[in-house]
């Protein structure tokens, strides 16, 4: 899972990024949670205290015609008079003191307009219309309607909206208490927009907030223009004097808040005020502070990290060093040393000690070395002297131990290179057969031990006339064997004769002259053993000491 972060510095760095991104994350969450809470309870309640100050100015508006009206009702003189002027004067004269009043007027009795501002619907019969009906028995504030009678006679609105009025009405009575007619007005339903308009601040206009009326049967009233026609409020509405969250029909989000109406009895119309405004800007602020906390969160984890990694640097560099000093000293870098100065206490104490073993491990391993090389020389001696005693022991056995003289080994060794040597080069050998003459007398005479000087002499004799022409060998009891390598017919006989004048001419012992008897033979090339040479050297050797002794006698083959 660390793989990459194998180091004490990546780690550490690692660790600490992680732990402060996640504590960031957790506090900004939890902060975005508390504070959205409250500015949305705190936006919801400023919502709330906006549609009860607009309830309140429309309630005031709606009362204020209402009592208007009321008092135009009450001027019982004005309709006692036939000619109705004087009435016609106070219609006009409140037509004037309010834009509004898209109509006002008087109708008798029995239903018929007789006075008007205007003249305007005079003389029409407005009977079955429910201000009259509703007005005849007490004052009456009618809901908002569309034009009926006046619509032809009224400038359409701009945004092309219908004409639309609010009735107040109320009966007037004569001084006999007896029914007069009723008058009426028609309030232009545009007040209630300019109301509305005017309640709006531009605050409140910048944070999207929308204004609904709407009536008992959840009916939207305002705003009347076409852009509005098809919008439904959502279900259920928040309680009076209260606000919630909802999804309105464009999927969106809204802070709604809803206030009731007040209105006198006879206004009792039911109506609502509903606010909204899209959550998302009454968030705003604490997005904004949110997305700023997210930046300084993970601005603060990267100067964290970076300080974490200076930190742990401080702490792995020194032991990467020891570790460097370490594998450069196994590989063979002696000078280097543990000691780097580090200003923590550990890593000092951990570089002196690391230190004193390098040292103590050089001393072993010098001393090592010492005997390792002393070993060495012991074993080079030894290996000498071994091999010497070897090739003194290989000579010794390969000696006659009384003439000093080669041995059978040593001569059939010698015999056998020089055959093969003979078959490989084609080059000849010669042996020759000597036996001492009538030795046993000489024992006899003068006893074993000359007769063992005698030999001694006789084979110190044959190594001073041979020297390097050729080996002598005792071959047994007073034989001896002399092999020529190299050496063919004719300077063999002649070495075979020096060997016997120089036994003939030597002086044993005092006034002991000995001869010897030779037999001389060469390798022939259809030989296929040396034994054969040697067998025909002894053949010819007893011919010599039958043929009279102390002469050279040539094998013929
Ligand atoms: P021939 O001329 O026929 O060779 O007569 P010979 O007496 O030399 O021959 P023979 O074979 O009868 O006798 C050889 C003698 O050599 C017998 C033996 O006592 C003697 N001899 C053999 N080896 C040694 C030795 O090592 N030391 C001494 N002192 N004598 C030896
Ligand atoms: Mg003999
Ligand atoms: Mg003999």
């Amino acid at each position: 899972m660390l793989r990459g972060f194998d180091t004490f510095r990546k780690r550490i760095t690692l660790l600490s990024g992680g732990l402060l991104l996640s504590l960031s994350f957790v506090l900004v969450t939890s902060f975005y949670q508390l504070t959205s809470t409250r500015l949305s309870n705190a936006s919801g309640e400023s919502l709330v205290s906006l549609s009860q100050s607009i309830s309140n100015m429309l309630s005031a508006n709606l009362l204020e015609r209402e009592r208007e009206i009321r008092l135009l009702s009450r001027r019982t003189s004005l309709y006692e008079n036939q000619d109705l002027s004087a009435l016609q004067d106070a219609i006009d004269e409140i037509r004037n003191s309010y834009k509004d009043y898209a109509w006002i007027g008087f109708a008798n009795a029995s239903g018929t307009v007789i006075a008007s501002g205007n003249g305007i619907l005079k003389g029409v019969d407005v009977s079955q219309r429910p201000w009259f009906i509703h007005g005849r028995s007490g004052p009456f504030v009618g809901n908002v309607h569309e034009a009926l009678l006046l619509e032809n006679l009224m400038p359409k609105p701009k945004d092309g909206s219908p004409i639309r009025f609010v009735d107040f009405a109320a009966p007037v009575m004569g001084e006999n208490g007896d029914f007069k007619g009723v008058v009426a007005t028609h309030a232009d339903w545009s007040w209630v927009r300019e109301v509305l308009l005017s309640s709006l601040t531009e605050a409140s206009k910048r944070k999207g907030i929308d204004i609904f009326i709407i009536d008992n049967d959840k009916k939207i009233l305002y705003p009347d223009s076409n852009l509005f026609s098809n919008i439904e409020v959502p279900k259920p509405l928040p309680k009076d004097g209260q606000f919630k969250s909802l999804i309105w029909q464009d999927e969106s989000e809204y802070l709604t808040s809803l206030v009731s109406l007040n209105s006198s009895e006879s206004s009792n119309l039911g109506w609502q005020i509903v606010l909204r405004q899209p959550l998302s800007s009454a968030m705003s602020a604490v997005k904004e502070v949110h997305t700023l906390l997210l930046f300084l969160g993970v601005f603060a984890t990267l100067l964290c990290m970076l300080l974490a990694y200076q930190f742990a640097s401080t702490l792995s560099r020194p032991l990467e060093r020891l570790a460097q000093t370490a594998k450069s000293i196994q590989q063979g870098n002696r000078k280097e040393t543990f000691q780097d100065g580090s200003q923590l206490t550990e890593i000092a104490s951990l570089s002196r000690s690391l230190e004193e073993m390098m040292s103590s491990l050089l001393v072993r391993e010098q001393s090592l070395m010492q005997m390792n090389l002393t070993l060495e020389t012991k074993v080079q001696h030894r290996t000498a002297e071994l091999e010497a005693s070897n090739r003194s022991l290989k000579e010794a056995v390969r000696l006659d131990p009384l003439t000093h003289s080669y041995n059978r080994l040593a001569l059939d060794e010698a015999l056998l290179d020089e055959y093969r040597l003979a078959k490989e080069l084609k080059r000849p050998f010669a042996v020759i057969m000597v036996d001492a003459d009538h030795f046993k007398k000489v024992n006899d005479t003068y006893g074993h031990t000359i007769g063992d000087i005698v030999l001694q002499k006789i084979a110190k004799l044959f190594a001073g006339v041979v020297g390097i022409k050729g080996m002598v060998a005792r071959f047994g009891g007073e034989e001896f064997t002399v092999l020529l390598p190299d050496t063919g017919g004719p300077e063999a006989k002649d070495m075979a004769e020096m060997l016997r004048e120089a036994i003939e001419k030597e002086e044993m012992t005092e006034g002991l002259y000995i001869t010897a008897s030779f037999g001389v033979a060469l390798y022939e090339i259809d030989d296929n053993h040396y034994e054969q040479v040697l067998n025909r050297a002894d053949s010819a050797l007893y011919k010599a000491k039958e043929t009279g002794r102390n002469q050279v006698v040539m094998s013929n083959k």
